[in-house]
């Protein structure tokens, strides 16, 4: 075992910004040695926002967004066209498309993808809840943002069979062209993801 060269405070922090995704074990320590170095504009400001975020985050109960309120800021936004839904796996997805301010539009957060072989099934993502919203009648247009990949297409018919099965005339549309097939959105450069909302495409139910 490696000699210890700090204290179990300094070694949590380390272990912890290691977890953080883009940081490995050795960017987690070049981190937390700036975070030291700067004590009290960055590491006392960072602490005191993370524990107000730990405080306040709440899961919108009605699209499934990250947000401090719920329902969300982009629930009860009333210059959005809440009729019209884009259907994303991930708030991250959700993120990147309002970066690229596609469509001024609502959300559906899945929360992932049907994938029967890693055992996630209809129930463990939100889609009864969307069933919910397009049900009560709010809804005009459903556009199924999620990847191209074999898991995001089944979960898109899934969505779109469910939707016509309740005969309310939505209009159920996919991405275009322009997403690479496996690619994720996050990825994706501002203006593919606008071409490919803009030119979304029916699905079929
Ligand atoms: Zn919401």
């Amino acid at each position: 075992m490696a000699k210890r060269v700090t204290g179990p405070e300094i070694e949590k922090l380390i272990q912890l910004l290691a977890k953080v995704p883009g940081l490995g074990p050795r960017s987690a320590r070049r981190a937390a040695l700036h975070l030291i170095k700067k004590r009290d504009q960055l590491m006392g400001p960072l602490s005191g926002a993370m524990q107000d975020a730990y405080d306040k985050v709440k899961i919108c109960t009605t699209c499934g967004n990250v947000d401090t309120s719920d329902p969300c800021t982009i629930c009860t936004d009333p210059t959005r066209d809440q009729g019209l839904v884009i259907v994303v796996e991930d708030v991250g997805d959700l993120w990147a498309l309002e970066r690229a301010a596609a469509l001024n539009a609502a959300y559906h957060v899945l929360g992932g993808t049907l994938s029967p072989l890693d055992g996630i099934g209809p129930d463990d993502l939100t889609i009864d809840k969307l069933i919910e919203r397009v049900a009560a009648g709010d809804v005009s247009e459903i556009v199924l943002a999620v990847n191209a990949t074999v898991e995001g297409q089944t979960t898109a018919h899934y969505i779109a069979d469910r939707i016509a099965d309740l005969d309310k005339g939505v209009t159920v549309s996919g991405l275009a062209h322009g997403v690479p097939v496996g690619g994720e959105l996050d990825y994706l450069d501002d203006g593919t993801l606008t071409a490919a909302m803009k030119a979304r495409r029916p699905i079929g139910g």
